[in-house]
């Protein structure tokens, strides 16, 4: 096992990096899905991930929390390898273990929610801190409680998922992903679900989470979104980056054609 400094050295990663994608391939069976993703997003920094659907942006994303495993190129998350490249020889050994300690690192927001639906708003936020994280239930729920007024929920700590709002559902899905103390947040189009009138009140949330310094990783068609709280915009089609840059100046003034084209759609 070699040592975080001695893997950011290795590969030329900028010692501030929490995610750091370099030639990130993935194929399914013959079909390539990603063909060659480079990222780099610094600790306590946002990025935004648009393009069209099928570009690949969920893959990359659950390449880099584990849910899939990359064909190529080199992933790091906050120095420790994710992925490899067979050029380098086996990087790391993945175990059951050390899947769960690495994923319980990375918190991941879906567009469905993904609620426990038979359990309520802060049985969902106790469960992973407990079992996963060995906390004591007086300590989880103390935070769960903390984390539920974050998000302005705390007088539905007893509430099931059904007797939410999608809004609120969402809110207590980040609560959940944050009851884990991630070291960075992965967002897959966490507004896409949702009635036009409750998008606001997760983006909220979010720009929030991104002002107190965490690091997120944010796929998402918001481009209000991207261009107010992004410290960097990628945009992705057909597997790979087609262009990315500072969101203000790219959303302004893309240079690509097809994000021009993409741009006109969701602007
Ligand atoms: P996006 O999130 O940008 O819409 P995805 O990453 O979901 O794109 O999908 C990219 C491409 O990969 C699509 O063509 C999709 O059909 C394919 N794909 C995704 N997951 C799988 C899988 N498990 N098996 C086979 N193909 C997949
Ligand atoms: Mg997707």
């Amino acid at each position: 096992m070699t040592s975080k400094a001695e893997n950011q050295a290795r590969f030329g990663v900028p010692v501030d990096s929490m995610v750091f994608a370099r030639g990130v391939r993935k194929s399914f069976g013959n079909a390539e899905v990603l063909k060659g993703i480079d990222l780099n997003v610094p600790t306590g920094s946002v990025a935004c991930v648009i393009g069209p659907s099928g570009s690949g942006k969920s893959t990359f994303l659950r390449c880099i929390n584990h849910l899939e495993e990359v064909s190529g190129g080199v992933l790091l998350v906050d120095g420790e390898f994710v992925g490899y490249d067979l050029r380098h020889g086996k990087l790391y050994e993945v175990n059951n273990k050390l899947l769960c300690q690495r994923r319980a690192d990375i918190g991941m927001v879906f567009q469905s929610f993904n609620l426990f639906s038979h359990m309520t708003a802060l049985e969902n936020l106790i469960e992973a801190p407990i079992m996963v994280r060995g906390m004591s239930k007086g300590e989880a729920k103390d935070k769960a409680h903390a984390l539920l007024e974050r998000v302005g929920l705390s007088a539905k700590a007893d509430a099931y998922p059904r007797q939410l709002s999608g809004g609120q559902q969402q809110r207590v899905a980040i609560a959940r992903a944050l009851a884990m103390n991630p070291k960075v947040l992965l967002f897959d189009e966490p507004t896409s679900a949702l009635d036009p009138e409750l998008v606001g009140e997760v983006l909220v949330v979010m720009r929030d989470l991104a002002e107190s310094g965490m690091t997120m990783v944010v796929v998402t068609h918001e481009i209000g979104f991207a261009r107010e709280v992004g410290d960097q915009l990628i945009f992705m089609d057909g597997g790979v980056v087609e262009e990315r840059g500072e969101p203000r100046e790219m959303i302004a003034n893309p240079q690509s054609p097809r994000t021009r084209e993409f741009l006109s759609h969701v602007l």
